[in-house]
């Protein structure tokens, strides 16, 4: 009862009670549960439920929630000041850890989210080339900028919005929307308008319609296309960057290279840091150096390099093995469930990042994706909370597993899916 009330409490001051909208369990409903701390692969909420978690906030937990060595990395600077506005070495340090992971990555500029990271990437392309107009796929989401929510996933298409209110028509007519792995589409785009285009966007593989994984050569076809016409290709890493592989998505496909990449999420190991990184002729016009302005007074806050760069060393080939094994454990278990329950289901996966869509046949795009049994999939998510397994609460969203899923909390997890597909098949 304890969580009404806080709930209710936190929606009289908080519109819908939360900070960001889909936490408000607003396409599975019920109310959410309010979290009181996190701990390995577990969320305990404020009357001391616990939770295997597989959200793990929403991506950054990749070592689980409060690494002891994480934390006390925090905890030193924070002995050293909270915030300087000014250079440090540990900014430098953390570029220095991102390049040597990903090539791409020139050089760096630390903002303080994924939102910032990608909105500065495009003005960035729009520096470089002189244009206008970027062109994004319907179904990735990329922050709430405004150039970047026409037909955005993650809350977006939880919310079953179609952009948001209070973008001008400007910005929005700016924004090029192209259906994922759609290459015919986007070849018809350049060629039309491919002198007034200064970017293409795209989600490294695409996890915020459920994950889309690119097909096979469409990134490379991406690079090859920008390249033709002299438009930008903005890779944004901001979920996959350091969780599919030490190299991120990046690393683990090859074969191209990207003029702007946006990493968030890992890279600040759960503390508000993210960047853009990329070409250094490119990245050498942002401000002080060149005419594109960007700037932030908490961008590379010093807590938060610490908490970046203590996870990045810690994510060491050992942490990617083991979250590739049970996320392939995971999905296995899952495909078991919900097949004995007869429900109809399937399991996409890009590197180790996987989710659920509750419909039959590949899940090549957005509106694929959107076409798919929500309903069932609120009963499936309610009853695994039931049973103390938070998931995303979203059918549009990836599972997030992290080093520290080890087999009690996979033995929980396994135990509860029989009875939350049984949910799922019955309306
Ligand atoms: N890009 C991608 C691919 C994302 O998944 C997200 C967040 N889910 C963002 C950008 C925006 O990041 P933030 O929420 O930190 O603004």
């Amino acid at each position: 009862m304890a969580e009404v009330t806080l709930f209710s409490r936190a929606k009289e001051i908080i519109p819908g009670g939360v900070s960001s909208p889909v936490r408000a369990f607003g396409s599975v409903g019920g109310d959410p549960v309010f979290i009181r701390e996190a701990r390995g692969a577990h969320v305990v909420d404020v009357t001391g439920r616990d939770f295997v978690d597989l959200v793990c906030s929403w991506g950054p937990a990749l070592l689980g929630h409060a690494h002891p060595e994480v934390v006390e990395a925090v905890r030193a600077a924070a002995g050293r000041g909270l915030s300087f506005g000014a250079p440090t070495l540990a900014e430098v340090e953390l570029a220095e850890a991102i390049r040597a992971r990903v090539p791409a990555a020139e050089q760096v500029r630390f903002v303080s989210t994924g939102t910032e990271a990608t909105m500065t990437a495009i003005r960035l392309a729009r520096g470089a080339t002189g244009r206008d107009a970027i062109v994004k796929f319907a179904g990735c989401y990329h922050g709430h900028s405004d150039a970047l929510l026409a037909a955005a996933g993650s809350g977006v298409a939880t919310q079953g919005l179609p952009g948001s209110a209070g973008v001008t028509a400007a910005a929005a007519g700016d924004t090029i929307v192209v259906e994922y792995n759609d290459l015919d589409a986007l070849t018809r785009v350049f060629d039309e308008a491919g002198d007034r285009i200064a970017a293409v966007i795209t989600e490294a593989a695409p996890a915020n319609m459920g994950v889309v994984p690119p097909a096979p050569g469409f990134n490379a076809a991406l690079r090859e296309l920008t390249a033709r016409h002299g438009a930008l290709l903005i890779v944004d890493e901001v979920l996959t960057g350091f969780r599919v592989g030490p190299g991120g998505w990046l690393g683990l496909e090859g074969g191209y290279q990207p003029d702007i990449v946006t990493f968030g999420k890992v890279v600040g190991g759960g503390m508000p840091l993210a960047a853009l990184a990329g070409r250094a002729e490119v990245m050498q016009l942002l401000a002080p150096v060149g005419p594109v302005y960007q700037a932030g007074t908490l961008s590379g806050n010093p807590l938060a390099t610490a908490a970046g760069f203590a996870t990045l060393r810690l994510a060491d080939d050992a942490v990617y093995a083991h979250v590739d094994r049970r996320s392939v454990e995971l999905q296995a278990a899952v495909a078991e469930a919900l097949g004995a329950a007869s429900v109809p289901h399937t399991i996409q996966a890009a590197g180790n990042l996987f989710s659920v869509f509750f419909r039959e046949g590949a899940v090549a795009n957005y509106e694929d994706a959107k076409d798919q049994d929500t309903e069932a999939f609120a009963r499936f998510f309610h009853a695994l909370l039931d049973d103390g397994v938070a998931l995303p609460p979203s059918a549009f969203e990836a599972w997030f597993l992290s080093a520290a899923h080890d087999d009690e909390a996979m033995g929980r997890i396994t135990d509860a899916l029989p009875r939350a597909a049984r949910a799922a098949a019955h309306s």
